[in-house]
């Protein structure tokens, strides 16, 4: 079943839709658009000795040459992944979530350990993921339902691609959770890693380098896209820094600068505490690969998990490591990856709350921060897979 999908969901399936589209009769086309993750852009900068910034508009131009009719950045979403991911934690930190839902709270942004936790834990876990939808599930109900009503068109008619560092991300678009019974349709129909997207470009003859830019796409007027944004903390979300942050200011009236990570088994264990007159607040940590992830869940089965709150990430290294991006060529893999977490940080970062466009389109599109619509659109669920019902197998 993986490997259907992996061919589904490819980028010569986005080449026979762009194709589509040159011999379709008029107003028979789909909109194209695609959404690049900030992983890819520095992955590709790192490829093609560019800025981040330089290689999101000339990726843009390159899309926009095959004939997407709109690029955007899938930091933009990020923003609502984010604050939701922060409410929901002050919310169950006082208590006040539903009774399904419980402390310690893990993110739920990498299908990787989405798909493990489902599969290999029934429904022991389900209660402490996240339920705040990934930047990109929060991009697929943006650009199919917001984006859509603002074209005057049917999500069906919109065929929307993301561009990712790891194809774990192709199970996410394909949940059941993500596909709109009412119009048939996914709300990200296509997955491209950052490497097909490196081939793509091979099999076009196109070096990224040599593109005229092209600015960014914004999704609603006041927000201003035109150049690539990103999040301050790690190069899978920043998650742990924003929530936080935002808990310490929002449960207990203190101000962090600075975020200091101490790492604990090795750097992709590290954890973050709060404290105040000796007595710990809050109790945060990152756990990224399996080997560590199972050792959290090992304690939480044995209730000494002491954390409020893990960022959870399978790949080792997390989302600038992820399985999709290009391998390094000649350089230690070590050096490339550093490479790239340095490209990533020189990004612009923006704080959630702030970004221009975000609260307009809580008020105008969600009917408000917390409402039901923010809920339907946001937020997902998750489901226990019996072992011997899945015909998928997980790489790890
Ligand atoms: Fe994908 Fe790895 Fe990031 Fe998880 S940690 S979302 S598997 S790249």
């Amino acid at each position: 079943a993986e490997t259907v999908l992996i061919t589904q969901q490819s980028h010569e399936e986005l080449r026979k839709v762009l194709d589509a589209n040159k011999t379709a009769a008029p107003g028979q086309q789909r909109l194209v658009v695609v959404s690049v993750s900030p992983q890819s852009r520095a992955s590709l900068a790192a490829r093609f000795q560019l800025t981040p910034t330089d290689t999101a508009r000339k990726l843009t131009a390159f899309f926009k040459k095959l004939g997407v009719h709109y690029v955007f950045d899938t930091a933009f979403s990020r923003n609502f992944s984010l604050l939701e991911s922060q409410r929901e934690f002050v919310q169950r930190f006082r208590g006040q979530a539903n009774s399904t839902q419980a402390l310690p709270m893990f993110t739920s942004a990498c299908p990787g350990w989405i798909c493990y936790a489902e599969k290999t834990h029934g429904s022991f876990l389900i209660p402490y993921l996240s339920t705040a939808r990934s930047p990109q599930q929060v991009m697929g109900s943006l650009v199919k339902d917001f984006f859509a009503q603002q074209q005057h068109l049917t999500p069906d008619r919109i065929y929307h691609v993301t561009v990712m560092p790891c194809y774990d991300k192709k199970l996410e678009a394909s949940r059941p959770d993500f596909f709109s019974q009412e119009h048939q349709t996914r709300d990200v129909d296509c997955v491209v890693t950052t490497g097909e997207v490196f081939k793509l470009l091979e099999e076009e003859g196109v070096s990224l380098s040599q593109l005229e830019p092209a600015p960014l796409d914004s999704l609603c007027s006041s927000a201003s896209a035109q150049e690539p944004t990103s999040h301050r903390g790690g190069g899978s979300g920043g998650y742990l820094e924003h929530v936080f942050q935002h808990a310490a200011r929002e449960l207990f009236g203190i101000h962090v600068d600075e975020v200091t990570y101490r790492p604990l088994r090795n750097k992709d264990f590290q954890e973050v505490t709060l404290e105040k007159e000796g007595r710990v607040l809050l109790h945060f940590a990152t756990a990224y690969g399996f080997r560590n992830i199972q050792n959290l869940v090992q304690k939480l089965k044995r209730g000494r998990c002491p954390y409020h709150y893990v960022e959870v990430m399978a790949c080792p290294a997390g989302c600038l490591n992820g399985g999709g991006q290009l391998k390094a060529l000649g350089t230690p893999s070590k050096a490339l990856l550093q490479h790239v977490e340095m490209l990533y940080g020189m990004v612009r970062t923006e704080a959630p709350e702030e970004v221009p466009g975000v609260q307009e389109l809580y008020r105008c599109w969600l009917q408000g921060e917390g409402s039901e619509r923010a809920g339907h659109l946001l937020h997902t669920s998750y489901h226990a897979v019996e072992k011997a019902s899945s015909g998928l197998s997980i790489r790890w």
